[in-house]
């Protein structure tokens, strides 16, 4: 099957005009994999993961990152400029090659992930990293774009908000209606406005009768959502939403209260567990950030917060494989060492001989 990416499938429902040019990775239609094993945990009625990390540059930043950067190229930009966690550089980098544009990516230093930071290398974007967190990166980003002409790509960017949306509609058109819960990650809060953004654009329309509850987590030592003002020195395992001081925090707050949903936080503790859960139950390996959502949907359903009837789908944002030292911590201890004879791999793997 022909899939021809989000500025052209979705163009109806995009800022797309007859000069944007259609660039893109083919982008977007991602799988919405429905749990067999974890459903089981939660008693819910249909659990699904919207796995966000197939990606082409392995995360959602893609589907708004393409629509930013063609618009750029639209309005004759020749620079892109982002401060970011690390996937928003990753798909800046790599969607600003793809247009011809050049691109400059400032990250908190020491703070992004191994994976992100050698994708940005590779699409060869001008990498400074800043000595101070993403929030002191953003705030740097914003006074340059708003002086030089350079264009901001980051969520601040309504156009990022128009491509990610997207997702919603696949969920959609997949489900063929609305689920009841959509869960997800909250960092800079992009997200979770462009997904309520898209299913009450689809509601507008008629294409759908109901709208999920939002259900947003963040991690706690980054939760300024949950307490209600900024952190000022965020601290979380999960890099991706290591933020104090969310860009669409007004969104954030618009999409939990008028979904009726909740924004609440969950330890790394339990970010971790639900990574690892994510990947020895259900085969998927997802970056810590992205296991917020499904820990917090144990969480709730611990607390007895679903009936048991629900479809829930939980956004999982980003692959595994963008941050493998945490990964490789986790399982930490569980290599083993033998010898190189097949006696010595059958002793430790204590394998009896079958009698024919
Ligand atoms: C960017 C990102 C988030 C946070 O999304 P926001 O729109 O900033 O709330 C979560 N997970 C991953 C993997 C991300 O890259």
């Amino acid at each position: 099957m022909r899939w021809p990416g989000v500025l052209e499938y979705f163009a109806d429902y995009l800022p797309v005009t007859s000069h944007t040019p259609l660039i893109t990775l083919n982008e977007g239609n991602t799988p919405l994999v429905e749990s067999y094993q974890l459903v089981e945990k939660l008693g819910a009625g249909k659990l699904y993961f919207k796995f966000e990390g197939m990606n082409p540059t392995g995360s959602f930043k893609d589907r708004g990152m393409v629509v930013a950067v063609a618009k750029a190229k639209e309005e004759g930009r020749a620079v892109v400029m982002c401060a970011s966690t690390g996937n928003t550089s990753a798909s800046a980098a790599a969607y600003a090659q793809r247009a011809g544009l050049s691109c400059i990516v400032l990250i908190p230093q020491g703070k992004i992930a191994l994976g992100k930071l050698s994708q940005a290398l590779m699409h060869g974007a001008r990498v400074l990293a800043v000595q101070g967190n993403f929030d002191d990166a953003l705030s740097i980003v914003r006074y340059i774009t708003s002086h030089y002409p350079v264009a901001l790509v980051n969520s601040l960017n309504p156009y990022r908000i128009e491509g990610q949306k997207t997702a919603a509609f696949e969920v959609v058109e997949w489900l063929g209606e609305s689920p009841d819960y959509l869960a997800l990650p909250v960092g800079n809060a992009g997200n979770i406005t462009a997904y309520w953004k898209g299913f009450k654009e689809l509601k507008e329309k008629g294409k759908i009768t109901s709208l999920p509850r939002m259900l947003g987590f963040q991690a706690e030592g980054a939760a300024p959502l949950v307490s209600g003002k900024p952190v000022s020195n965020p601290q979380t395992v999960a890099t991706a939403i290591r933020i104090g001081n969310p860009a669409s925090w007004k969104g954030a707050i618009a999409a939990r209260d008028e979904s009726g949903g909740l924004i609440e936080a969950v330890s790394d503790e339990e970010i971790l567990q639900a990574q690892r859960m994510l990947a020895e139950e259900e085969g998927i390996f997802v970056e810590p950030a992205s296991a917020a959502s499904f820990a917090g949907v144990l969480k709730k359903s611990e607390e007895g917060f679903f009936t048991g009837r629900e479809t829930i789908v939980c956004v999982l944002t980003g692959h595994g494989l963008k941050d493998p030292d945490i990964a490789i911590k986790q399982g930490e201890g569980r290599i083993e060492e033998v010898g190189a004879s097949a006696e010595e791999v059958v002793e430790i793997l204590g394998l009896e001989r079958e009698h024919v």
